[in-house]
């Protein structure tokens, strides 16, 4: 799960951790008295969307002469009009695709003075399985482009879980970002500060996006970007709290709500599959045979025919969608009760493309003969190999 930058400044101020005072605006009545409680001189209007590059992103359509995702202004009345005209745009920046994302939120900061934008990480390293600090000289907002270009600018290690945050990962830090004095002690803090955050509250990733000092030395966490691990939200109730769901594809969304492992994707044919292997398998021959899949989604072990049904309309709901592929091995799952939820589904949402079925095991001929006798226009198939070339030859010849 993502959270809004201003969400992820509140989380790393009770961390201990430096961020700038900053209001959030959620209504454009509320613009004026949220500019107001800032002291001035500078005030920074951030739009607030789970993507970045909002300070080299653009708005769509009408907000000619707005500017960038993030803008600063020189008075109260100025920042104020400018967070106004910002919510309820749609804001397209190098992550969000050409789509964009509408702005719900606005984030009102006091503007910082930037001695210098360095770009400060914890991640989950796969391939080490450990925690890894990654920091850069290079912050700001072409970090991409450093680490695609200069990789040796890009600094890179883990930590011991055994051992844990020790002062010499700061201090290792503080010297690749070419830090001195008493500055090498704030980051040592700093990056501990960070640690005990990322760990206690099971993230996966923490991005500080510039991280910046001051002309006076000491740092900043001027961006702040955070994902957590879903598969321990449970232990944080008020970090679950903090879901914005406007952010999510409609289609996940409604998946997440029936306990469906789905994913859109952005090929042709929609998959509904039980096993995560076997939804992989399932999208794997479907590139074989010369289409590509719509979605992942595997409906799990015990569905139930309310969630097959469930899984077929998010699946009908794609307009990308030429053609259907339900690949089922029953196992704990039976095939007839995955053959009534795709009736029932049928039913309500209609069938406007090819639906090929491939049933094996549990109850298999029960469902085969529910399809059956439907009258339903399913095209049945007997293994992975022929259901799959037969939805692509279907799709291909609609
Ligand atoms: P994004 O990464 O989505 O572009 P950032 O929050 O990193 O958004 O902002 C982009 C840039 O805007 C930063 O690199 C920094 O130069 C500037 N900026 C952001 N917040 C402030 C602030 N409070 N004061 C001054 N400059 C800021
Ligand atoms: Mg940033």
């Amino acid at each position: 799960m993502n959270i809004h930058e201003y969400q992820a400044k509140g989380l790393l101020r009770d961390f201990g951790l430096p961020v700038g005072q900053g209001e959030i605006i959620l209504t454009p009545d509320a613009a004026d008295q949220a500019a107001a409680a800032l002291p001035g001189p500078l005030w920074v209007v951030k739009a607030q969307i789970h993507a970045g590059g909002r300070g080299k992103g653009h708005f769509r359509e009408t907000a000619a002469g707005l500017g960038g995702g993030v803008r600063l202004a020189r008075s109260a009345t100025e920042a104020a009009d400018i967070a106004r005209q910002m919510l309820g745009q749609t804001l397209v920046t190098a992550q969000t695709g050409a789509a964009g994302r509408k702005v719900g939120r606005v984030y009102l900061e006091a503007g910082a003075d930037i001695a210098h934008e360095f770009y400060l990480a914890l991640l989950i390293d796969r391939q080490t399985s450990r925690i890894s600090y990654v920091c850069s000289t290079e912050g700001g907002m072409d970090i991409e482009t450093v680490a695609a270009e200069t990789p040796e600018k890009v600094i890179s290690f883990s930590v011991d879980p055994a051992a844990g945050y020790q002062p010499w990962h700061g201090r290792r830090i503080a010297f690749a970002l070419g830090l001195t004095g008493a500055q090498v002690k704030e980051c040592v803090d700093l990056a501990g500060k960070l640690y005990t955050a990322f760990t206690q509250c099971d993230m996966e990733m923490l991005e500080i996006n510039p991280l910046v000092t001051d002309p006076a030395g000491h740092l900043r966490c001027l961006d702040a970007k955070i994902a957590f691990d879903n598969n321990a939200l449970y232990r944080h109730p008020a970090i679950a709290a903090l879901r914005d769901e406007t952010e999510e594809d409609p289609k996940e969304l409604v998946a997440s709500k029936y306990d469906l492992n789905y994913i859109a994707l952005d090929g042709t044919i929609g998959c509904m599959v039980n096993g995560a292997g076997l939804a992989m398998a399932t999208m794997d021959i479907i590139k074989l045979y010369g289409a590509a899949p719509a979605n992942f989604l595997d409906v799990g072990g015990g569905a139930t025919a309310e969630k097959v049904t469930e899984a077929f309309k998010i699946i009908t709901s794609d307009p990308n969608v030429q053609g259907i592929l339900v690949n089922i091995f029953g196992g704990i799952m039976r095939c007839d009760i995955i053959a009534e939820g795709i009736i029932v589904a049928v039913q309500e949402v209609g069938l406007k493309v090819p639906l090929v079925v491939r049933l094996e095991g549990t109850n298999v001929e029960l469902g085969k003969e529910i399809i059956r006798n439907s009258g339903l226009n399913v095209i049945p198939a007997d293994d992975l190999a022929d259901a799959a070339q037969k939805i692509v030859q279907a799709v291909k010849a609609g």
